[in-house]
Parts: C-alpha cells; structure tokens; sequence
C-alpha cells in the first residue's frame, strides 16, 4: 500500500512509538489542583525558555490567545492585529462573543508585518466615543514568514510609547527561532505574552502553552478554568509536550529544507507561481481551470495539498525528502500531460 503525503498542514503529524513511551511513563496528579508534576515541569520549562515568568499548558492554540485577549482586555477595550491573524479571523470571534472584546483588524505588510505607522493612526483617543486601544497582537510566522528582529525591537518600542501591550501568537514560533538560528527567548523578550503551539511542527498530539508575567498568568488560568480547559491528569499530555521540547525543536530545521528543496522543484514547472517562505511553507497559484484537476490527480497519487483559493503545502516531521523528491515528480507528470 502507497503512504499518503500529507501536507495539508503541521498538525497532521502522529506521535512516535518513543513520544508514546515517555507519555505512558510519566507521573500525573489533579492539575486543577496544581498537583501534575508532569504538567508543572512543562509550565515550568517553557517558562525558562521564553524567558517569562509563568506558563499555562492548555488545550489549543485558540485557547490560548483566547485566554490572553481575555486576561489583556477588559470589555470596550480593544485588540489591534492583522486581517488575516488567526486570531482574528479563524477563532470563531471568541474574544467578542465572550469578552466584549474589539478587534481592530490592519492589511498585513507582505514580510507578515504591521506597518506601525498604520497602527497608530488607529489608536483611539480617550474619549467617549471610542474602544479603548489596550492591546497590539503580532504573529511569527505569519504564512511561513519570519518576523525580522529588528521590526520586532521596534514593534516594543512604539507598544511602549503607546501604551499597549504586545502579543504573540507564536503558534510557530519555534520555527521562526530554528530559522534564525536564535533562541526562543531572543523572540520572545520583546513581547508581554506568547501563545506557542506543542501541536504543529514540533509534533506533540494536543497542546499550547501561554506564557507571560506571573500575574497574567494567574488571570488566564482563572479563564482557563471559566472555559472549561482546567483539565485534570493532564500530565499525560503534557509529557508529550516535553518530549517535544528535549527532542523535537532542532527537526524543524529538516522541515525547513525540505519546504527549501519544494520550492527549487516546483519553481522549475513554468505554469505554476511558487511562493517561497522562511520555513515549513509553501503558496502555489495556477490557474482556475487547471487547479481542480491538479488536486484530484495529486489525491490520485496519494499526495494532499490544502488548496483555499491559494494552494498550501506545509512540511512537517512526518514528510520525509524522499516524499518531496516524490511530491515534485508527480507535479511535474501533471503538468506534462495536462
Ligand atoms: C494553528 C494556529 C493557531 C491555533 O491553534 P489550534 O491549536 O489549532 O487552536 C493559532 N495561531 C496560528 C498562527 C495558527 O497557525
């Protein structure tokens, strides 16, 4: 039987027999409690390693930036962030639904960027009229693309002079550190809090962690809780997030070369238009006619893409170079006999 190659996206990836082992082996105790050592010493270890004084370990990345909306904004304040930010735009809106929350959404620059300039003309004055601008939300990587540090250096400037807090969602911040070939703490000093994903590239089942200072930590898990995501023997979980952070950080270097090896390949078919990103991602763009029959024939070679409008491949751990040797030769007979 032929594998399928799955590059729908990262969170398809299973867990290993190894993860599976170290899951089955940890200590667990009633986290709601405060008692899942396993639990703790997740919280504790990303902590460390984004360089912030807490951690919650919690069910989702939506969860997550949910949580840090809640704990940053209160009702009538409002969050600025990009029109295309996952917090925005495919989190079902939970922010207002449950917190009474605005959104104050920009056009994204092309490197995933806010111009800053742009953000502060939207910045309220106090005055009755408006929403109180509290807070300023940043993804990296946004698309696949890597926020540059020195923007990020800026980005804590001007949150300072303008007296908002600064978020990120760092569902794959892990990746834009292993590209840079910095440590995660270099990204995540200049922001308040980071929401990171266990549950992307680096392979973990289930998992986020939301990290930020110890008092906005406390208010989240009092949300967490709220929500429904005070989970108990999590322990078990969270195992398989540590198992991550000891093992799994530097593969997503391999991800990146191969995302790296998709791009030459592809970019070598002259009907298609390859959007190359910093690291796990890939935007392709064919035409309309052309690209229902692509998707079918690659489903026939049991091979998936996610395809909205643009065309996405995402490599992950479970994708092997072989597979993108195999991925590109059947794009190429595609084309051959289209
Ligand atoms: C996947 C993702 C999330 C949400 O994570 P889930 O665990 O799927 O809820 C948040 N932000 C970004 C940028 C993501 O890619």
């Amino acid at each position: 039987m032929n594998e399928i190659i799955d590059l729908r996206s990262d969170t398809l990836t299973k867990p290993s027999i190894a993860m599976k082992d170290f899951m089955l082996n940890c200590e667990v105790g009633d986290d709601v409690y405060g008692e899942d050592p396993t639990v703790n010493l997740l919280e504790e270890k990303m902590a460390k390693l984004t360089g912030k004084e807490s951690a919650l370990f919690v069910t989702s990345g939506t969860q997550s930036n949910l949580l840090a909306l809640l704990s940053h904004c209160q009702r009538g304040e409002e969050y600025i962030c990009g029109q295309e930010a996952h917090l925005y735009k495919y989190e079902a809106g939970g922010a207002s639904v449950l917190g009474g929350i605005q959104a104050q959404p920009l056009v994204y620059e092309d490197n995933g960027s806010l111009n800053l300039e742009l953000v502060k003309s939207v910045i309220k004055p106090e005055d009755s009229h408006f929403a109180r601008s509290k807070l300023l939300c940043l993804e990296n990587t946004h698309d696949g693309k890597v926020l540059p540090l020195k923007y990020l250096e800026e980005a804590q400037q001007f949150a300072s002079e303008n007296n908002l807090l600064l978020h990120l969602d760092g569902a794959r911040v892990f990746n834009a550190a292993v590209s840079l070939s910095i440590k995660l703490v270099d990204i995540c000093k200049y922001f308040d809090s980071v929401s990171l994903c266990l549950s992307k590239g680096l392979g973990a089942p289930v998992g986020s962690v939301l990290v930020g200072p110890a008092s906005f930590i406390q208010e989240a898990r009092r949300y967490r809780k709220m929500l429904g995501g005070g989970m108990r023997q999590s322990g078990i979980l969270a195992a398989a997030g540590l198992f991550c952070i000891s093992n799994n950080i530097n593969d997503l270097k391999k991800d990146h070369d191969n995302a790296k090896l998709l791009h030459e390949g592809l970019s070598t078919i002259e009907e298609l238009e390859v959007l190359s990103s910093d690291t796990n991602m890939l935007f392709i763009q064919v035409s309309q006619d052309i690209e229902q029959a692509l998707l079918q024939y690659l489903k026939e070679n049991n091979i998936l893409i996610s395809g909205y409008g643009q065309l996405r491949l995402v490599t992950h751990r479970d994708v092997s170079s072989e597979d993108i040797h195999k991925v590109i030769d059947v794009f190429k007979d595609f084309f051959k006999t289209f």
